[in-house]
């Protein structure tokens, strides 16, 4: 096991880690930026560095910045967390070049699946459905080309991408014409790479996702999905398990083939397996996340498996120490992700100082959050404020706690989202368990936030 980790992000993911690290006897010490300097990770840890200014990239995403802090403080091993470094082969190659231990994919493994077009076809290869794209797109002509024969409408998408950044709907060729740099230069300017592919758009969709954990001796496990269809701009904001859209067998027998496919394929360490799943109920293949994903905790709700130490223990060389059979699902949880953002003005980023902050408690409510009473929200990074995660016995009973917990969850000073989530539990949509992805988009928050007002 490690003797020390460097913990190179922020928020709430640097907490869990720490509190991971705390649990397993291992030390850490929290990186963290100039804007992060009062950070609740930074204050709780034993130890902290600062590792540059607010701006990411001379800060957690410099790979010099990271190791030489890692170096000095006698770390063994660099946790990226999730986003900035996270699925970089390149920042694992140097970290493993320095003697240090990356907690994450091998960079060969990072390098093999960089590519969503590339891993597309690989795992279409070993097994996987995937939705009817493209290639990479060579130029406008081949990507004009492509999409004819596809049959519109169609989705250019960031082979590179993540967070739904340059991914654009295109309905026919005008609109292909005038999206295609546009995309490219999104792609470029975001990713530092601007190669593009086609998928065909599925209308009314909803996103299912597969955890696996697979050791460096191929053991391989899934716990289950995750049902990710409340979006907003093909962004998560509500996260739950077991998926409504899929029956008991469905998910299961998806789980299997997901772990099968992408264990063959060589993957090791955590890993999502994200596919829609289209009106018949047939799941597609989209793109894997190579860390662990925002949404983990209502996982560990239903496994009990700690996640975080498990990522570790499998970086460290460990077997995983069980097996499918171990891994038993029970119950229902919901998370929802609290944003820093106005969902009455185009969900626009918020910053400022939060006064009173109170999170819920109560059974099965667990919250993830870096805030505190007097908190500077930095306007520099993400809008994630938090994570409320709820476990009920039953997606009912789950969606009653969750509104309670709801109610009792107050961040006072800047404006949240909380509310939204409140309408949306009430929303006969979700309740029915039949939201598909594009719902906020298609008819915006505004009846959302009116409903919660009233
Ligand atoms: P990113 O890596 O940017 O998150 P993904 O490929 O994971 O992009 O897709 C994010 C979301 O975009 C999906 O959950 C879904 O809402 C939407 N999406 C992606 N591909 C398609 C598609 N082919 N048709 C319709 N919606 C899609």
């Amino acid at each position: 096991m490690f003797n020390k980790i460097l913990i190179a992000n922020r928020g709430e993911i640097a907490l869990r880690i720490l509190r991971a690290c705390r649990t397993m006897g291992v030390g850490a010490v929290v990186a963290y930026s100039e804007a992060d300097r009062d950070s609740l990770a930074a204050q709780l840890a034993d130890e902290a560095i600062c590792i540059g200014p607010a701006d990411a990239r001379r800060s957690y995403l410099s790979a010099p910045a990271i190791i030489s802090a890692a170096i000095v403080t006698g770390c063994d091993a660099i946790h990226p967390g999730y986003g900035f470094l996270s699925e970089d082969p390149g920042f694992a190659e140097v970290v493993r070049a320095h003697g240090l231990t990356f907690i994450g994919p091998p960079a060969e493994v990072l390098e093999r699946f960089a590519s969503k077009e590339a891993t597309r076809r690989l795992l279409g290869d070993h097994g996987l459905p995937t939705i009817p794209g493209s290639g990479m797109l060579r130029d406008e002509a081949h990507a004009l080309e492509e999409a004819e024969r596809i049959g519109y409408p169609v989705l250019l998408k960031p082979s590179a991408g993540g967070g739904g950044k340059g991914m654009r709907l295109v309905r026919n060729p005008r609109e292909l014409e005038a999206g295609f740099k546009v995309s490219g230069s999104e792609a470029k300017a975001g990713f530092g790479d601007g190669s593009l592919y086609l998928e065909k758009y599925l209308e009314d969709n909803r996103h299912v996702e597969v955890q696996v954990a697979i050791d460096r001796f191929g053991n391989a496990i899934h716990m289950g999905e995750r049902d990710c269809s409340v979006q907003r701009r093909h962004q998560k904001l509500i996260e739950e398990t077991p998926s409504p859209a899929l029956t008991d067998a469905a998910r299961w027998e998806l789980a299997d083939r997901a772990v099968k496919a992408v264990a063959e394929a060589g993957y090791e360490n955590l890993g999502t397996l994200e596919f829609l799943v289209d009106a018949k109920g047939d799941a597609y293949f989209i793109e894997i996340n190579c860390r662990v994903q925002v949404e983990h905790p209502i996982t560990e709700m239903v496994t009990g498996i700690d996640m975080l130490a498990l990522q570790i223990r499998i970086a460290a060389g460990e077997p995983l120490g069980m097996t499918q059979a171990d891994v038993q699902a029970r119950g229902h949880a919901i998370e929802f992700r609290i944003l820093a953002e106005d969902p009455a003005k185009d969900f626009r980023p918020q910053a400022g100082q939060v006064g009173a902050f109170i999170a819920p408690g109560g059974p099965g409510v667990r919250m993830d959050s870096h805030l505190y009473p007097g908190y500077e929200v930095p306007n520099d990074y993400d809008s994630l404020l938090g994570k409320l995660s709820i476990w009920a016995p039953t997606r009912s009973e789950a969606i009653a706690r969750a509104d309670a917990a709801l109610r009792e969850l107050l961040v006072d000073g800047v404006t949240t989202n909380i509310e939204l989530h409140r309408a949306i539990l009430a929303n006969q949509v979700f309740i029915d368990g039949k939201v598909t992805t594009n719902l906020l988009d298609r008819v915006g928050s505004a009846p959302f936030v009116a409903a919660s007002n009233r």
